[in-house]
């Protein structure tokens, strides 16, 4: 039995370490992306359930890799949340206007993270978003 497949888009290796760990502790498959480039490969390639998407990423940034995926009908109806830092209030009212299905803030909450991700994964797409 395997739990929810996440794509982990972040190219901060402690970021991408911590979170990789606690999804995996609580039951995640994990696959993990250090730049956009190569997320929106992975997606086409391992169809994850969710993807969390930093939004600062060499090359292209979050809401160019967004733009993409949604712009191929193998990735457009993944949920899509994006990794924000938690000072950043501008970067999270942007995620949203840009069609991310949410976000959620850096440093993660090791207690609350698996529920955190878990509650993007029953939604889905917002409408229209
Ligand atoms: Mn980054």
């Amino acid at each position: 039995m395997t739990g929810p497949t996440v794509l982990l888009v972040e190219d901060n290796q402690r970021n991408l370490k911590l979170a990789r760990d606690v999804l995996e502790f609580n039951g995640f498959t994990v696959a993990v992306s250090t730049t956009g480039e190569d997320a929106i490969a992975e997606a086409v390639r391992t169809a994850p359930d969710i993807i969390l998407m930093d939004l600062q990423l060499p090359g292209i940034d979050g809401h160019t890799a967004l733009a993409r995926l949604r712009a191929d009908p193998r990735t457009a109806g993944i949920p899509v949340v994006a990794l924000t830092a938690f000072a950043m209030a501008a970067d999270r009212a942007k995620a949203l206007e840009a069609g991310f299905d949410g976000y959620l803030e850096k440093p993660i909450s090791v207690r609350e993270f698996p529920e955190q991700v878990r509650s993007h994964l029953d939604g889905g797409r917002r409408p229209g978003a």
